[in-house]
């Protein structure tokens, strides 16, 4: 265990600036100062030189966030969230009517709402996957449903609102061999656990969670980039016309655009440039820090905190006790809820989240407390927490 708290002491000295009680990672991490000082420094920079002057190379950045997935910067698009990456991803995929999507019960509330009105105008059929009782993807029941025929796998690698990791290598590993695309929801995982090895077509993300970029900046890694897959609008920055535009228009005659190579079709010119350079800085302080060694960290806050929290005060743990996640949700006892116990927590100074059922509509029956600890989180604070449940 020492040499894994060694790893959490390297990473609080850089992050000496969370607060105290802080234990809302999993819904908005917090900056550090090299992150938020190259967000402001490229703030002046577009006052001083004017915005378009100062664009900045995103080479690097782009490069920093792919590897955390096995890709290249080709595949990167910058977005606004994880919900608009999603969008942008599904919206303009060309799945012909009758196309099989699998998902699973457990994905996130906004990914469903998407889901469900792509499945009604364009005629694709939604397929639940099989979950064990943690509500774990079944490998094996998710090979028969690909032997049954699917078009397009989606998956949270974590959800919003539960702990559990879920299996995505084995499920990549199968998509792959069926050669169905594969759909991996990174919000929750990069940054928080390994991603790579899983082998996805693509890859839906957000900066402010356990990346600890600053809000306001989501992305997709599209390494499995297909001809059917496009933009759901063109746009300038995004697409080409496939002849010149004529000066004289000739009546009749419809002009065609065509997607620029890569993942660029799916990113909007005009963004929150700022915001994109800080997630770039937070993803090298993340690559400086070590990877693997923060995962393990983070693995280890979360059986900790589950092991403190579970049956304080007759909270309960909702996921496995051992699942190898800092995301830890607590199911309430007879006559508290989770938002008394959030106020409670906010009165004793610590930051927890309240997870309502909107969130995974098809999986939570009521809302949870999710305590979700960023690397370096003293003991002290999880201590802290389980005397507030068991008040
Ligand atoms: C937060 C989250 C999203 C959406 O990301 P936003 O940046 O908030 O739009 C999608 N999926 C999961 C699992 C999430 O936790």
């Amino acid at each position: 265990m020492s040499a894994r708290v060694g790893a959490g002491e390297v990473w609080r000295a850089a992050r000496s600036v969370v607060p105290a009680g802080h234990l809302d990672a999993a819904g908005c991490n917090v900056p550090t100062d090299r992150v938020l000082d190259a967000v402001v420094a490229h703030l002046r920079l577009e006052r001083e030189r004017g915005g378009y002057a100062a664009v900045p190379d995103l080479t690097a950045s782009r490069s920093a966030l792919a590897a955390l997935v096995g890709a290249g910067p080709a595949d990167v698009a910058f977005l606004e969230s994880g919900t608009a990456a999603m969008a942008a991803l599904l919206g303009g995929w060309r799945l012909p009517p009758g196309s099989r999507v699998g998902y699973a019960r457990t994905e996130y509330g906004s990914t469903l709402m998407l889901l469900h009105r792509l499945a009604a105008r364009r005629g694709w059929r939604l397929v639940e996957l099989p979950v064990d009782g943690t509500a774990r993807l079944d490998p094996e029941g998710v090979r028969a449903r690909l032997a049954a025929g699917l078009d397009l796998v989606i998956v949270s690698h974590i959800g919003s609102h539960h702990g559990v990791v879920q299996p995505a290598a084995e499920i990549g590993a199968l998509c792959r061999a069926a050669g169905v695309p594969f759909v991996l929801d990174v919000c929750q995982s990069l940054g928080h656990v390994e991603v790579r090895g899983t082998d996805a077509s693509a890859y839906v993300g957000t900066s402010r969670k356990w990346l600890a970029g600053p809000r306001g900046v989501g992305f997709l890694i599209v390494p499995g980039l297909t001809p059917a897959m496009d933009a759901p609008a063109p746009t300038l920055s995004g697409h080409l016309w496939e002849e010149p535009p004529r000066t004289e228009e000739v009546p009749g005659r419809t002009r065609e655009s065509v997607p620029v190579p890569g993942a660029a079709r799916y990113e909007s010119s005009e963004g929150a440039i700022a915001g994109r350079i800080g997630l770039g800085t937070a993803v090298l302080e993340f690559h400086e820090a070590g990877p693997s060694e923060l995962h393990a960290h983070l693995a280890d806050l979360g059986r900790t905190a589950r092991g403190l929290l579970d049956g304080a005060g007759g909270w309960r743990v909702a996921e496995p006790l051992g699942e190898p996640s800092a995301l830890v949700t607590l199911r309430p006892p007879p006559g508290d809820t989770a938002e008394r116990a959030a106020a409670r927590a906010a009165d004793a100074s610590l930051l927890v989240g309240v997870v309502p059922t909107a969130r995974a509509p098809l999986h939570l029956r009521e809302p949870v407390l999710r305590v979700s600890p960023p690397p370096g989180t003293p003991l002290e604070t999880l201590h802290a927490l389980a005397r507030v449940l068991a008040r």
